[in-house]
């Protein structure tokens, strides 16, 4: 339960993010303005496909700047060094990465490797000293996940998580609409998350590497949809898996999943996660007065969204740019987010996925305790 002051606070941040002014919270819950002057120097690890897209975004940041790149692949090294600017001192190899600790010229490593390297990689960060971003999922299991939480508690190093949408402003709208009791007591969320996956030889599709097929990916989005559009954790969870090529998708490598997610207020979310069909990236919340539609919902925008207030109007950036520029604050002052993207935050969808692939086995509801 929020407290009122809470609730307020969380309003008029997001009232000012309306108006185009900073809306971060400080650890005191005061309002502030962006760190003015201060800025987040970045290392990408991983120089794939989204890195490309968050180092481009990286470009138009005002608090966050690459500076640094790890890779297994001396040529994109080299190749980043030219498009980015970067130094040759701040780049590294995977095998000479621990030297990173004597460099003081980056503060952040952000993760971007596929997701069961994800807890070896934020744990040699954290051992070097650098606060560490980690892409979603951020790892394969809840067990894991803790395991990064405790070893970045121990370093003394801060876990972040790369939840793009919890700064993207329909989202936030529909937030601000939610707890200014807009929709009255919301009942019911449906979220609609996949893709057709191509390349049956990619790692996406390779349990070692993927910790499971769409649910991990891209039915995420739903898992953590639900609790950001309800506003609540669940409590229940069933689940039921379809599999139409068991060649493409193999043992532990879920094709496509129907789950249901209950919370205590009486709320129940509908979701589908896949790797088969197209055209799947909808977010509906229904409440007693009113509704809220993200159609798409969570891909790289814009986003588009009408509630049962009107159409939802903002322009269009780069969530990338909008996300390292809020971290920046996150990491350097200690602000709170609307929605959180810590590594706590990270572990409770992991431990509803991890509820949801036991409910697919045992065909039962199984509790959750977030
Ligand atoms: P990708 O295949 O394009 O890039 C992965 C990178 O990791 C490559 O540069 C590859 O060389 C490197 N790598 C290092 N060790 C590897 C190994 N043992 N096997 C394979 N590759 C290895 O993948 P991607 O789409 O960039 O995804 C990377 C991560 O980013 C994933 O965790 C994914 O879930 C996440 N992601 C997040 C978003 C988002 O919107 N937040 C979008 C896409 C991907």
């Amino acid at each position: 339960m929020h407290s009122r002051r809470e609730f307020l606070r969380k309003v008029s941040a997001s009232s000012m993010l309306l108006s185009g002014l900073p809306w971060t919270i400080s650890a005191s819950g005061d309002l502030e303005s962006p760190p003015q002057g201060k800025v987040i120097r970045v290392a990408i690890m991983g120089l794939g496909s989204y890195a490309s897209r968050v180092a481009n975004a990286m470009q138009d940041c005002t608090h966050a700047k690459l500076v640094g790149a790890i890779s297994g692949t001396p040529q994109k090294l080299k190749d980043w060094q030219n498009k980015y600017g970067i130094p040759e001192k701040n780049c590294y190899h995977y095998n000479d990465f621990d030297s990173i600790k004597n460099n003081p010229d980056i503060d952040v490593v952000y993760v971007i490797t596929p997701n069961a390297l994800h807890r070896p990689h934020v744990l040699q960060a954290a051992s070097a000293g650098k606060h560490v971003i980690c892409e979603k999922p951020m790892a394969i299991n809840a067990k894991e996940g803790q395991e990064m939480i405790d070893a970045c508690k121990k370093a003394k190093v801060k876990l972040l998580v790369g939840y793009r949408m919890h700064f993207e402003p329909k989202t936030l709208e529909i937030i601000r609409q939610r707890e200014a009791g807009i929709y009255g007591k919301v009942l019911y969320f449906n979220g609609q998350s996949g893709f057709v996956i191509g390349d049956p030889k990619q790692w996406r599709l390779n349990k070692e590497l993927s910790g499971g097929g769409a649910m991990m990916d891209i039915g995420i989005y739903s898992v953590n949809g639900a609790r950001y559009m309800i506003g609540e954790e669940p409590i229940w969870v069933t689940a039921e898996e379809t599999k139409t090529n068991p060649l493409k998708f193999k043992e532990g490598v879920d094709e496509t999943i129907l789950f249901q997610l209950g919370f205590a207020g009486g709320a129940v979310a509908s979701c589908l996660s896949t790797y088969s069909m197209n055209n799947l990236d909808k977010f509906f919340l229904n409440g007693e007065k009113g509704f809220a539609e993200l159609n798409p919902a969570t891909g790289y925008g814009p986003i588009e969204g009408r509630t049962s207030l009107g159409e939802l109007n903002f322009p269009h950036v780069a969530h990338q740019t909008l996300q390292l520029d809020e971290m920046a604050g996150i990491l350097l002052e200690d602000r709170k987010p609307v929605v959180a993207v810590d590594g706590e935050e990270a572990l409770k969808d992991l431990k509803i996925i991890d509820a949801i692939y036991r409910a697919v086995k045992s065909g039962k509801k199984e509790t959750l305790n977030l």
